[in-house]
């Protein structure tokens, strides 16, 4: 029953790293309650798979391996230089060269950074063990206290390391909101190197808006960077229609995985894995298994053809 209570409580959590326009995470009450389960509890299964195993770390290698690759050789073709897609209708939507009046623009890759270049465990270890969720007021605690409590998400050292020698600066672009100063602390207690606020860092809030959209912070940073690839755990680090709350389960799997936008995956657009918190995460039984695919044992024995013993 605490493992139930617990898997849903992570799902609450880290919602200031939502990408989300109404964030309905928000209304989750917050509590100071003494650890009641401790070290010895069981970490819910998607803690266990993010945070703990090797599966969630070799996944991570990968996508940043194939990232790294995929900037550097675009960095080395001048003449494919254009920047990747940016959001879907907004004024970055479509590839833009890099060329300007005055010369050509800075190479960048933008980043999101909760659960895509850093993993908030200290702030996970403490909803897991004590079963308390996101608060507003203990997010804000952690996104100026919490830097030290960070580890890199496995393959980032390396794949900013690779960018940064091929003269590709990684911007990064984050709906933390309370501390600039925190996040670039965090970024650099994870080994990540430097983040300079409004240049290589921008927060919810730096567009102009409250919102937790990034098409406008992307556009943003367009004005000044040629961008060449995205990254993030959340389909809004790459356009915000994605995260629109009307929008049902399906319909945003569908958008993600067919047409014109599924080309771009592993092609300048690079996804890190996060079944803990996020967007991705909504859908009942019956949107997420559709007719057709619900079967059951009686199914079965009502429609499995009779076996023939033929001998053979
Ligand atoms: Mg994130």
């Amino acid at each position: 029953m605490m493992r139930a209570v617990l898997v849903s409580l992570s799902a609450l959590a880290l919602a200031a790293c939502q990408t989300s326009t109404t964030n309905h995470y928000y209304s989750a009450e917050s509590g100071t309650d003494a650890p009641s389960s401790g070290l010895d509890a069981e970490a819910p299964d998607t803690m266990q798979w993010l945070y703990g195993s090797g599966e969630a770390a070799a996944n991570s290698i990968q996508a940043w391996r194939h990232l790294a690759d995929y900037a550097i050789s675009v960095s080395r073709n001048r003449m494919a230089r254009q920047s990747v897609s940016m959001g879907i209708g907004g004024e970055v939507a479509d590839p833009q060269s890099c060329q300007t009046p005055s010369g050509t623009k800075p190479l960048a890759v933008v980043f999101d950074v909760d659960e895509t270049v850093l993993l908030n465990l200290g702030y996970e270890y403490w909803v897991a063990a004590t079963g308390n969720s996101y608060s507003r007021e203990t997010w804000k605690l952690w996104e100026e206290s919490g830097a030290t409590y960070v580890k890199p998400v496995p393959g980032a050292v390396t794949g900013l390391r690779r960018l940064r020698e091929a003269g590709i600066t990684p911007v990064f672009n984050t709906n933390r909101q309370y501390s600039p100063e925190g996040a670039a602390r965090a970024i650099a207690a994870a080994g990540l190197g430097e983040a300079v606020h409004r240049d290589t860092l921008y927060l919810r809030g730096d567009d102009g808006t409250t919102s937790g959209d990034k098409d406008g912070r992307r556009a943003l940073i367009a004005e000044r960077y040629c961008v060449i690839a995205l990254a993030g755990d959340n389909l809004g680090d790459f356009a915000d229609i994605f995260n629109d709350d009307e929008l049902p389960a399906a319909e945003r799997r569908e958008l993600a995985a067919r047409g014109d936008l599924a080309q771009l995956w592993g092609n300048g657009w690079f996804v890190l894995p996060n079944p803990v918190y996020g967007d991705s995460l909504k859908g009942t039984v019956g949107e997420v298994y559709p007719e057709g695919t619900r079967w059951s044992p009686e199914t079965a024995s009502s429609a499995a053809p009779a076996i023939m013993n033929e001998g053979n």
